[in-house]
């Protein structure tokens, strides 16, 4: 997965992209980039790890000049090549002479086509990304909208990209509106980004999403939108649930809300006779607090903390590292443990790692009984656009709920159902389900 802040006609662009791309840094924290424009000509960094491990100096940003920026943090879906610096992005290529920049969230399905359309020897990384690069390098007409219109409809899967130009940002996002971008304005110029917690908290005001299958462009003239394609909203549900930043409002939703909507629902759809609801921190926070709501199943309490320096144990390389980055990771009010009922909602199962751990050290500090909830329904597929599940390691796509409850160690174990989930939607037919229901459409 990963993240998008750009600037456009704004003072100091590049230090507030940063500071954008640190609020969305839950997106992602394996690299973090800026290109920055002085009009003429574009200034580049890239840099590992953190936003602000990679721009931790002040001249680094001062090096990044002009008005306008655009920066990106990743965490890899689809390159193999892993720990080369070239697979940072914004990437940079050259049009019309000059360099421009390229930025990506999503996932491109359909790779292997587009092998057959850009000669291998211009191919440097290991990024899908890169073939909308050399596709608009190749196509070098000037008119970029127009230049886009000839190759965004050679790319299948979930496409959300922004672009900078010495004189202009572009941004496009499919058809499929997979994975969300927000327009808002900042003094006298435009923000464009993932979430509309990096908006809001640089100052910006929010003014709308991207449209599904839309060209937008930031240049002199101001903000212009134009249609490339034909809306057929897939919507990534997995925003609402885990990803985004419970201060964001996704596609008009408000994160938190949809969150604690979705508890409330999980507990009428799975009771438990419990003394206490708690969280596996921090995402499934205002689930809990939603399944806590009606004192039904149990009154909301905070009993396991997270450490802060431990970041998505999800991301470790090897089961492990996972194991100790969750052993980690979790810290257990012991004293407010003992002898209590406990619900623990999480917002999604995947390996069942994190539950594994938390069921294990409730009972050893004397939980009665620990009853598991799940925020999302089962995750049995991989995620094709963005999410990084490949399906092997997915609990669920080999085990039953029973069988996944004995593994982890629970006295009973409970999911949203996927039709509970649809119906917190006003448009369920709007959002893409199938690292659930495996209906998947590209
Ligand atoms: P696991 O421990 O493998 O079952 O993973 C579940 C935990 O990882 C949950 O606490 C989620 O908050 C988190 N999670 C779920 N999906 C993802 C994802 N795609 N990337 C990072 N973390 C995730």
């Amino acid at each position: 997965m990963c993240g998008i802040v750009a600037l456009f006609n704004v003072l100091k662009a590049a230090e507030l992209t940063a500071v954008g791309l640190h609020i969305i840094q839950h997106r992602a924290r394996e690299y973090a980039g800026i290109v920055a424009s002085d009009g003429d000509e574009l200034y580049v960094k890239h840099g590992k790890g953190l936003v602000w491990q990679a721009f931790k100096d002040a001249e680094t940003l001062d090096l990044l000049h002009g008005r306008s920026a655009l920066g990106h943090i990743r965490y890899s879906t689809s390159s193999d090549v892993g720990d080369k610096h070239a697979d940072a992005q914004p990437l940079v290529g050259t049009y019309q002479g000059k360099r421009f920049a390229l930025a990506h969230n999503g996932n491109i399905t359909n790779v292997d086509e587009l092998s057959k359309l850009v000669p291998a020897k211009r191919i440097k990384t290991g990024m899908d990304t890169e073939y909308v690069l050399r596709l608009l390098e190749m196509e070098n007409s000037g008119d970029i909208e127009r230049d886009l219109r000839k190759v965004l409809p050679k790319l299948k899967g979930s496409v959300t990209i922004a672009i900078l130009l010495p004189d202009k940002l572009v941004v496009v996002v499919d058809g499929s509106a997979n994975r969300p971008l927000t327009i808002g304005t900042i003094d006298d110029g435009y923000v464009v980004a993932s979430e509309t917690c990096a908006i809001t908290n640089i100052g910006g005001t929010v003014v709308k999403d991207v449209p599904a299958g839309s060209i937008v462009t930031f240049d002199s003239n101001g903000c212009r939108i134009t249609t490339y394609a034909k809306e057929n909203a897939k919507k990534c549900c997995f925003e609402h649930i885990y990803y985004a930043n419970p201060a964001s409002v996704v596609w008009n939703v408000p994160v938190q809300d949809f969150r604690r909507r979705m508890g409330a629902l999980l507990q009428l759809y799975c009771p438990a006779d419990a003394d206490v609801v708690t969280a596996v921190p921090d995402s499934a926070i205002d689930i809990a607090e939603g399944y806590g709501s009606s004192g039904r199943s149990g009154v909301y309490e905070r009993l396991i903390l997270r450490s802060h320096t431990v970041g998505r144990t999800f991301i470790a390389s090897t089961q492990a590292r996972r194991d100790i980055e969750a052993a980690r990771k979790f810290i257990m009010v012991g004293h407010r443990i003992a002898g209590k009922r406990i619900v623990v909602v999480d917002d999604s199962i995947v390996r069942g790692t994190t539950l594994k751990q938390i069921v294990g050290k409730l009972r050893e500090l004397g939980a009665r009984e620990v009853h598991v909830r799940s925020g999302s329904p089962a995750i049995i597929g991989a995620c094709r656009y963005g999410i990084d599940t490949q399906g092997k390691e997915l609990v669920r796509a080999h085990m039953s709920e029973e069988e996944l409850c004995k593994e982890i160690g629970a006295d009973s174990i409970g999911y949203l159902p996927i039709e509970a989930l649809r119906s917190l939607y006003k448009d369920p037919d709007d959002y893409c389900f199938a690292c659930m229901n495996l209906n998947y459409w590209d």
